[in-house]
């Protein structure tokens, strides 16, 4: 894989040092199993993978290389650039300026900008619409656009799609801005429609059927298509004609398991022969990090708690979240400011969407022995985050051991035995 050139900044001594022993071993990443890492107090279980992926580094090489060549320049981005605060904040922090929020809220008037200035596009990539609103202005919006080349996959496979005469449905979250960009081209090539989630494919897989009405059912409590779908498909959508040959496309960083199951069902409802089988088109990093995840879950017999750093924003974080939700106590944190001396926790809770406060977390085991947590965080976050944690996590429940030891310990049980947990 590429080496991208991001300041040193990023580079953490304790994780960056685990994953360079872990890939020099492991090259291949045959090995998905976490790595146990005993600190006396604490025992961390952390997953294979984690972390800066390709998209990111690139993104952050190219914003950095606009920043260092044009001193003289105002830098925009369209939108935060990934969804990940200490990155967004480090930008701004060199004068980088935001044109849109995450929901597509103006924060900079378009007036302002002028054909001189330089406008990057994140790495979620845009909207055909918005290409076209800058183009007008004048803008280079080939240079400096951060797009990843997994979303751009994505966009391929649907334009392909849209050329064979099949509706396209857009699994994601149709506020995220990766998915108002794939939709916007799978509507520049024919017909499309956003499902965010398994119930809604449920809902659409029974309008195909016949199974639900598409006009509702009031007196049953049930909404038309209109009302599900109607803010969600392409100009001039039919349901009638438009859902007879479809095809799925995804969100890259949406679960890999729910994924599967949205194209199952939607084949079986459309038939085979209604159906283009595109592979998923879910990115190495989602994939991998899933992977890992439930790896670690699947290894880390008797872990305590998960903590999992990220954007709460950020979509491929919340799917690790939730894959931990299932099995354990899970908390979904920005960062080590998080962590309280009362070892009380800040953090984001999914199903409220709220900041909330939880108490004893971190408190001391009645049986005395270490507590055992599962640590990750998500493909936009930086490795120095998860130190932070892991330090201060140490720091306050007596994970005080040296990390030498801590990695000549590792090392000695990686090449003895599988890396099973203690
Ligand atoms: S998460 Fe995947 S699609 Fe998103 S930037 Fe990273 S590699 Fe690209």
């Amino acid at each position: 894989m590429r080496k991208f050139d991001i300041p040193q900044r990023y580079n953490s001594p304790v994780i960056g040092r685990l994953k360079v022993m872990r890939s020099a071993a492991d090259p291949r990443k045959r090995d998905v199993s976490p790595a146990v890492l005993n600190f006396g107090g604490i025992t961390w279980i952390i997953p294979r993978h984690f972390g800066f992926c390709f998209g990111v580094e690139n993104a952050i090489e190219i914003v950095h290389k606009a920043i260092y060549a044009n001193p003289d320049k105002r830098i925009f981005l369209l939108s935060q650039m990934i969804h990940n605060p200490v990155v967004n904040a480090d930008l701004e922090g060199q004068g980088v300026r935001f044109l849109h929020d995450t929901q597509g809220r103006e924060l900079t008037p378009f007036s302002e900008l002028t054909s001189d200035d330089i406008v990057v596009i994140p790495a979620f990539g845009t909207t055909v619409e918005m290409e076209a609103k800058l183009k007008g202005l004048g803008l280079d919006i080939e240079k400096f656009n951060t797009t990843c080349p997994f979303v751009e996959r994505v966009w391929k496979r649907s334009a392909k799609l849209g050329a064979d005469d099949f509706t396209v449905i857009v699994h994601g979250k149709h506020n995220h801005e990766e998915t108002r960009a794939t939709f916007s081209r799978a509507c520049s090539t024919g017909p499309a429609l956003v499902v965010k989630d398994r119930v809604e494919a449920e809902v659409l897989a029974q309008f195909i059927l016949g199974e639900r009405a598409l006009a509702g059912d009031p007196g049953a409590g049930l909404e038309s298509f209109d009302e599900i779908f109607g803010k969600r498909v392409s100009p001039g959508f039919s349901a009638v004609e438009h859902l007879q040959r479809i095809g799925v496309v995804n969100q890259t960083t949406m679960l890999a398991t729910e994924t599967q199951s949205i194209a199952d069902l939607l084949k079986a409802a459309v038939s085979d022969r209604n159906f283009a089988n595109t592979r998923d088109t879910l990115c190495y990093a989602t994939v991998d990090n899933q992977k890992a995840t439930l790896a670690a879950l699947d290894q880390a017999e008797g872990a305590d708690l998960a903590l999992i750093i990220g954007g709460f924003n950020s979509s491929n974080t919340s799917h690790l979240v939730e894959l931990c939700e299932t099995r354990l106590p899970t908390y979904f944190i920005s960062g080590a400011e998080a962590l309280n001396e009362d070892a009380s926790l800040e953090h984001f809770e999914l199903a409220s969407s709220k900041l909330v406060i939880s108490s004893d977390v971190l408190a001391p085991k009645s049986d005395g022995s270490p507590l055992r947590i599962i640590l990750t965080s998500g493909a936009s976050c930086p490795d120095t985050s998860v130190d932070a944690v892991l330090q201060r996590v140490n720091a306050l429940c007596g994970g005080g051991c040296d990390v030498d030891e801590v990695f000549a310990k590792f090392e000695g049980n990686q090449s003895e035995e599988p890396n099973l947990p203690a």
